[in-house]
């Protein structure tokens, strides 16, 4: 450790005692309180959204250099002029009272307390070097995120594996779109969502399922909303949601039985011949195998197991068949199941077998969740090598290693283990000394009374975070402060695939700095700073990561630069140096499989498929309701770490968790509209505001997942193959609170 410090020392230059904002390092990347050079002072300028993954661009406008009020970007090609709620306040969670403003370390009497960064530096370094020294690399682990930019990501990801030695780390993506990433690989041959958002307006059949399009994704609700061939729009949903409420058909079925639905409607499709022959012969394999096993799904044995009439089936059927121009789109309610991945496949193989695909408005269309999940998926070293590469694969390993002059040696040739395998690692005690990076497990993960009492096993539990409130800093043993989205510079990658840029419009409180420099700095403390020398700025991360794409289905080398991006209005992937048109300008709007030829080494697309499995944890005369969670207004994010900091978001949001119930259900057990209930599941027991609705059916409850103790009473099952948590349903019974 003496001899880190002395390398160490010369990093940062101090007056009196304290910390300055200029570090000897690189300067021009930690100066904070200035205005990039390529921004005037009072000028405004589009950034890309830090909220959802539609990746709406936002006018930033500035004053002396600091942003001071935005407005939705008319000329952006996402949001053409809109935004949603969250969009407009994007400032507001910057100036809150609670932002970490200088690290913090938990002293003996167990309080966090604030310390200078020089200790928190040696600090992390010492305690996760000596938790590696005693118990092997891969007891140190890092849980990352889909919420800082993708420069941030890759950095981790490579400071992590390649200069840490870390074997595991993954992010919370894993909590969204894990499914989705799987489902592609495996059917497409390279997670590639194939849409552009053009397609919500060419559709003539629009079928959203698991997906409350209307407030989780509203500004491409809004997209639909302009779609001049009035469509058909089909929502499947247990619950009568706002998008189903604004849907032509509505399809409640069952919950978790959407894998049948989807088998049962192939069925129907083949049986009357209403599939597309020609595309199914020249471009996909495994039909003839997956229309066999359908048989099985007979209309009868569908609607028994959904709810839905047999004369549903065939409604939904004849829908699609009728469609010239057919769109699939789903997001957390098929992606958050116990076989959610089976059940995105299914979806995929309508596409597939009807020849919806590659064509205006048609697609099997996964819709992200976080700002920068896409991002997450292909640059944050954690499910795939950088750039989409396969760490089991030694010449991607070889390919990587040149790019980043390094030796391949140092990268991992297996893979990492899941989020939940981590947290399982800790309980079995594999896992000692954990990394949190942007996210709020204690909050947000399945179980989480059982994830809480996990933390508490730990060794070393680090936090990197804009707010040292979070549930999941106050469990830390050290907190790093981070600027925030718009204190920073960098890409994202939206829903669509496309890059667009974050800038640095107002100042990081306090001490705190970008992820980019925390990583930066962090490397040059644990004594692999040599190794990200070229990593200079996000810029020039940025340049690395499109060498590191050339050749991959992302390939993005035909991007030249941030200022490329920006004059754009972002590009989405690839865009290969050979694709680059030499006159002209670029096209705002591209989609994949226009050729017909998908990732596979034959250029085929799979028809995957597999048994149903059952529900893990059914109801029973003990715990009789299905309990549903989700999203609940346009106004909230995720665990709130950010919107509840904006008084006028907190007005368009019930400020208490409540419970959705059926009308029948409130009589039986005598509740009335806004009685406090006790909700329990075999994990716990929450009181919440009973809100009496039809939009759900008996027997089922809605809590929406933005209340701290929803994840108290979930159900830890996973998918198989994407290991993503199954949110969606678990057993539990309600009571009135007459104590
Ligand atoms: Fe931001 Fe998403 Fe709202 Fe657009 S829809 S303004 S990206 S939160």
């Amino acid at each position: 450790m003496k001899k880190l410090l002395k390398k160490a020392a010369p990093i940062f230059r101090q007056h009196d005692g304290a910390l300055t904002q200029e570090l000897v390092l690189h300067p021009g990347d930690f100066g904070l309180g200035k205005v990039p050079a390529r921004l005037t002072p009072d000028a405004t300028t589009t950034v890309v959204c830090g909220f959802c993954s539609t990746g709406c661009g936002l006018n930033v406008h500035l004053k002396n250099g600091q942003a001071i009020n935005v407005s939705a970007s008319s000329d952006y090609p996402v949001n053409l002029g809109m935004a949603c709620p969250k969009g407009w306040e994007a400032l507001t969670p910057l100036a809150a009272q609670d932002r970490a403003m200088t690290p913090y370390l938990r002293n003996d009497a167990g309080e966090l307390e604030p310390c200078d960064w020089e200790r928190a530096l040696i600090i992390f370094c010492e305690r996760l070097k000596e938790i590696q020294k005693k118990y092997g690399r891969e007891s140190v682990a890092w849980l990352g995120t889909g919420q800082i930019v993708t420069e941030e990501l890759a950095f981790l990801g490579a400071l992590g594996k390649f200069g840490m030695g870390m074997i595991h780390g993954d992010g919370n993506t894993r909590q969204c779109m894990a499914t989705a990433v799987t489902a592609y690989k495996q059917s497409f041959g390279f997670d590639a969502p194939p849409y552009t958002y053009a397609d919500f307006e060419e559709s003539d059949v629009i079928v959203l399922i698991g997906s409350n399009l209307c407030i989780a994704h509203p500004i491409m609700w809004q997209r639909i909303c302009r779609n001049p061939h009035k469509p058909e729009i089909i929502v499947v949903d247990p619950r009568k949601t706002e998008t189903a409420m604004a849907a032509t058909q509505h399809y409640a079925l069952a919950p978790k039985s959407d894998l049948i639905l989807f088998y049962g409607l192939a069925n129907i499709l083949i049986a009357s011949g209403w599939i597309n022959r020609g595309f199914i012969n020249s471009h996909t394999i495994d039909f003839e195998e997956f229309a066999q096993f359908v048989t099985r799904f007979t209309s009868d044995y569908v609607s028994e197991a959904t709810g839905l009439s047999v004369d549903q089936l065939w409604r939904f059927a004849e829908t699609i068949h009728a469609g010239k121009r057919v769109s699939f789109w789903w997001t957390m309610g098929v992606n958050q199941g116990h076989e959610a991945t089976r059940t995105a496949q299914a979806i995929i193989n309508l596409a597939l077998m009807t020849g919806n695909i590659g064509r205006p408005g048609t697609g099997a269309n996964s819709i992200t969740g976080q700002c920068n999940a896409m991002g997450s998926r292909l640059f944050s070293n954690t499910t795939n090598l950088l750039g989409g590469h396969d760490f089991t694969n030694a010449q991607d390993r070889e390919k990587v290693a040149r790019v980043l002059d390094m030796d391949a040696g140092c990268i991992p040739d297996g893979n990492s283990l899941a989020y939940d395998e981590i947290i399982d690692g800790i309980g079995s005690g594999k896992i000692k000394g954990l990394w949190i990076v942007a996210t709020n497990s204690s909050h947000s993960w399945i179980n989480q009374n059982s994830l809480r009492e996990l933390l508490g096993k730990l060794e070393f539990l680090v936090v990197q975070d804009m707010y040292h409130t979070t549930e999941t800093a106050q469990c830390a043993d050290l907190v790093l402060p981070a600027a925030a989205w718009a204190e920073k510079d960098g890409t994202f990658i939206n829903s669509e695939r496309r890059f667009g840029l974050v800038k640095k419009v107002s100042r990081a409180p306090g001490q705190a700095l970008s992820d980019f420099n925390i990583f930066k700095l962090i490397a040059a403390y644990w004594g692999c700073g040599q190794m990200f020398e070229k990593w200079t700025s996000p810029e020039a991360v940025f340049q690395i990561l499109k060498d590191l794409s050339r050749g991959q289905p992302c390939d993005i080398t035909g991007i030249e630069d941030y200022r490329m991006l920006d004059e754009c209005g972002g590009v989405q992937w690839p865009l290969p140096e050979t694709g680059k048109p030499s006159t002209g300008k670029l096209e705002t709007e591209r989609r994949l499989f226009e050729d017909g030829r998908f990732f596979h080494p034959d250029g085929k697309a799979k028809f995957i498929f597999e048994a149903p499995r059952e529900t893990p944890e059914k109801t029973c005369d003990n715990y009789p309701f299905i309990l549903l969670t989700g999203r609940g207004t346009s106004s909230q994010w995720h665990t709130q770490t950010r919107t509840a900091k904006s008084a006028v978001l907190r007005k368009l949001y019930p400020e208490n968790v409540y419970v959705e119930m059926n009308e029948s259900d409130a009589e039986r057990l005598g509740i009335k509209p806004g009685e406090l209930v006790r909700i329990l599941s075999r994990r716990g027991e929450v009181k919440a505001a009973a809100v009496i609705t039809p939009a759900v059916q008996p027997g089922q409850v809605f809590m929406p997942m933005h209340y701290a103790i929803t994840n108290q009473l979930t159900f830890p099952a996973f998918d198989p193959q994407s290991r993503q948590p199954s949110y969606k349903s678990c057993a539990v019974k309600i009571e009135r609170d007459i104590f």
